[in-house]
């Protein structure tokens, strides 16, 4: 049987220039298959086709676009278990993770149908009578998608789902690390009532396929998911030509603890936030912020949950960390264990190599004590199962501590205080608060994102979605 994987180009599987093998960080023996890959053409190609399927799409009804988003959100959740592993077998996140994300990412398909018949336009007074207005929103265009390798489906997911609900085209080119959740997405997608071009996938590399996507002229906006570093390049380039945008990147995220914490919700919660996902999402904690008085008791909790927890093959039962997504992750991980160490960080637990039955990127999840905010693992962003301490005298001393960053994407803080919990919601400078909760674990059906280095443009998710996917027309009639 084949296992090669073709681009979908104007409602057509084509082959790429090129082609990528994708193999799972669990077992590196363990192929998944061949993965075209789009030239600069091709891309090109597909902006094109996405340009006359916009023309038909905009202009649909709106019972056909809730038909077909209801129908991708029913197939990708009954079909959550074969998709989960495929899933967890080419990103490394343990099975229950893998089989969550293609569950919500159907809920997202799902709560896009809903928006798509919730399309109320604004009327409004004009200031000369007789005349009336109406303020639309109509239709973008062609938005480029791109995405990361850690939320293969989902960050795809919400940013496609209200592209097509609003009646636009999509050219979506997911990380190369990852072409299988993207490929089998659009499978499901290739199956629906879609003019052709309303949806392509080009994958590839972001130096080809990705520079095609963000120079283009005639695309009319570009989402993307992924570093800060690539972020800044595509705000460039999309700016340059007059295209809205719209920039999820890295971040540094702190969990707050305080005096008063319930200590073992604190584990839990710095478990769940630091190492969930080998501690590769936007919304990890990998600062802990905690205050002399629980500092010790913290800690220990934490080592002795650490020490519970099994490192392993993704699909294997009861693994709660999988390995490293790629080499490139699992060196600079461990060069950042060594680097903290020479910083004058102590490691208290993990942080080693992981031999299994398989060859794959194991790791142990690591913790160090005794840092302080400014050296260079508190500062940058390391996507990786390492969380640091960072020992403070007091709440206050913890607040500055942690809005002490380029980035701010969620923070959070365990506290039974509800006078300290309402402080700390007024004065986080970040784009998501959690208040005795990990600071990973979002809903979809509000705004997501960050201040400072982390984000850029209008919010994801939610109500607020509309914003980024529509332009406003504001309509004078003199009846
Ligand atoms: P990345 O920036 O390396 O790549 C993201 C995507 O951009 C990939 O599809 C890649 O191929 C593409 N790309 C790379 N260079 C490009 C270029 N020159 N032009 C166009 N496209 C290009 O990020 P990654 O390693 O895939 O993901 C990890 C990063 O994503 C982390 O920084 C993480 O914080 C961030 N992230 C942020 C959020 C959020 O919501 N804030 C969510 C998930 C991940």
């Amino acid at each position: 049987m084949s296992t090669s994987h073709p681009l979908y180009i104007n409602g057509q599987w084509v082959t790429g220039a090129k082609r990528i093998t994708n193999t799972s960080p669990s077992d590196l023996t363990d192929v998944i298959g061949e993965y075209d890959q789009a030239s600069a053409e091709q891309t090109q190609q597909a902006i094109s086709a996405a340009r006359q399927g916009f023309a038909q799409w905009s202009k649909s009804g709106l019972e056909q676009r809730y038909k077909v988003l209801m129908a991708i959100g029913d197939e990708l959740i009954a079909r959550q278990q074969e998709l989960g592993e495929l899933l967890s077998r080419e990103e490394g996140k343990p099975l229950a993770e893998g089989k969550g994300e293609v569950y919500r990412s159907g809920q997202f398909f799902h709560y896009y149908a809903a928006e798509v018949l919730r399309q109320i336009d604004e009327r409004a007074d004009s200031v000369r009578p007789g005349v009336e207005i109406d303020v639309r929103r109509e239709p973008l265009g062609v938005v480029g998608v791109i995405s990361p390798w850690n939320f293969p489906m989902a960050t795809a997911v919400w940013k496609i789902a209200p592209a097509l609900a609003f009646g636009n085209a999509v050219v979506f080119k997911p990380a190369n690390l990852v072409p299988a959740s993207a490929w089998a997405l659009t499978e499901i997608i290739s199956r629906q009532e879609f003019p052709a071009g309303t949806f392509n996938l080009v994958m590839g590399s972001g130096g080809e396929t990705g520079e095609a996507l963000i120079n283009s002229p005639q695309i009319q906006a570009l989402t993307f998911t992924g570093s800060l570093e690539v972020g800044r390049r595509i705000a460039s380039a999309t700016v340059a030509n007059l295209v809205k945008c719209q920039l999820e990147m890295g971040s540094k995220n702190a969990l707050i603890v305080v005096d008063d914490a319930d200590v073992d919700l604190a584990v839990e919660a710095a478990f769940n936030g630091s190492y969930s996902g080998s501690g590769q999402k936007c919304t990890a904690s990998s600062r802990l912020i905690v205050t002399d008085a629980v500092h010790d008791e913290f800690v220990s909790k934490l080592i002795a949950r650490l020490e519970k927890a099994t490192v392993g093959h993704a699909l294997h039962e009861g693994v709660q960390i999988g390995p490293i997504a790629d080499k490139r992750q699992l060196d600079s991980n461990m060069a950042w264990i060594e680097r903290a160490q020479a910083d004058g960080a102590t490691l208290v637990f993990g942080g080693n190599r992981v031999e299994m039955a398989t060859e794959g990127y194991y790791m142990e999840p690591a913790l160090f004590t005794d840092t302080t905010n400014d050296m260079a693992i508190n500062r940058d962003e390391v996507f990786g199962p390492i969380a640091c301490v960072i020992r403070v005298a007091d709440y206050e001393a913890a607040l500055t501590t942690l809005n002490d960053t380029q980035y701010g994407l969620t923070g959070g803080i365990i506290t039974n205080s509800l006078k300290l919990a309402s402080d700390f919601k007024a004065r986080a400078e970040t784009g998501c608060v959690m208040v005795n909760l990990a600071t990973a674990g979002t809903d979809y059906h509000v705004p997501f994102g960050g201040r400072k280095n982390s984000s850029f443009g209008p919010r994801e998710q939610g109500q607020y979605a509309r914003e980024f996917y529509t332009v406003v027309k504001t309509c004078y009639v003199r009846a």
